[in-house]
Parts: C-alpha cells; sequence; structure tokens
C-alpha cells in the first residue's frame, strides 16, 4: 500500500462518515496524540504478558492495530493542513541519510 492509497481511501471515507465536517485540525490533532498513545498502551500490555506482570495484555497484532489507527490518523491530519505524507517521509528520511553520511536514498513519489 502506497501513501497516495491511504490518501484516496480517507477521503472517500471521510465523506461517508457521519460529522466529519466538524473534524477540524485540532480534533486531528487530538486524534493522533490519542492513537500513538495507544501505540505505547498495547506496547506496555505487551511487555506485561512477556514479564508476568498481572494486568490486562497485548499482542503484536494489537500493537499493529494501533500502528496502523496512527498511520490512518496521522493522514487525516495531514490532509486537512493540505501536506503530503509521501513526500515529507521522503525528504526527512533523505535529510537523514545525509546529515549521517548514508547513501540510501527513497525517491519522492511525485
Ligand atoms: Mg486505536
Amino acid at each position: 500500500m502506497k501513501f497516495e492509497d491511504l490518501r484516496n481511501a480517507n477521503i472517500k471515507r471521510q465523506r461517508e462518515w457521519p460529522g466529519d465536517d466538524k473534524a477540524d485540525v485540532a480534533f486531528r490533532a487530538i486524534e493522533v496524540a490519542g492513537e500513538f498513545g495507544e501505540v505505547a498502551e498495547a506496547i506496555k500490555k505487551y511487555l506485561r504478558a512477556e514479564r508476568g506482570i498481572s494486568g490486562s495484555t497485548a499482542t503484536l497484532e494489537d500493537i499493529a492495530d494501533e500502528m496502523a489507527d496512527s498511520i490512518i490518523a496521522l493522514d487525516l491530519l495531514a490532509n486537512q493542513l493540505g501536506l503530503d505524507l509521501g513526500t515529507a517521509v521522503a525528504r526527512i528520511f533523505n535529510m537523514t541519510s545525509a546529515k549521517y553520511g548514508l547513501k540510501t536514498r527513497i525517491e519522492d513519489p511525485h
């Protein structure tokens, strides 16, 4: 799957989503923070299971689900700001490679 596929699907689905017109940039930013917090929570529960600590637990699949929610939410926020995640990721990845003298680069998708 490409970032472009996610963007197109997000735009299409949000047209169906009741109340989406009331989800502004602030709402989307809170949503992103919440979803990334859920990743951390799932990892905590995964470590709890690994270490035999009492309480609710999570699997790697649970962590993957929360990571996916996070990316979906991040794309919704980027869309509202008119940003292209694929371009941004390629640019920053390449800047970091250049900074540390590494050869690996990502082609800008556009
Ligand atoms: Mg979630």
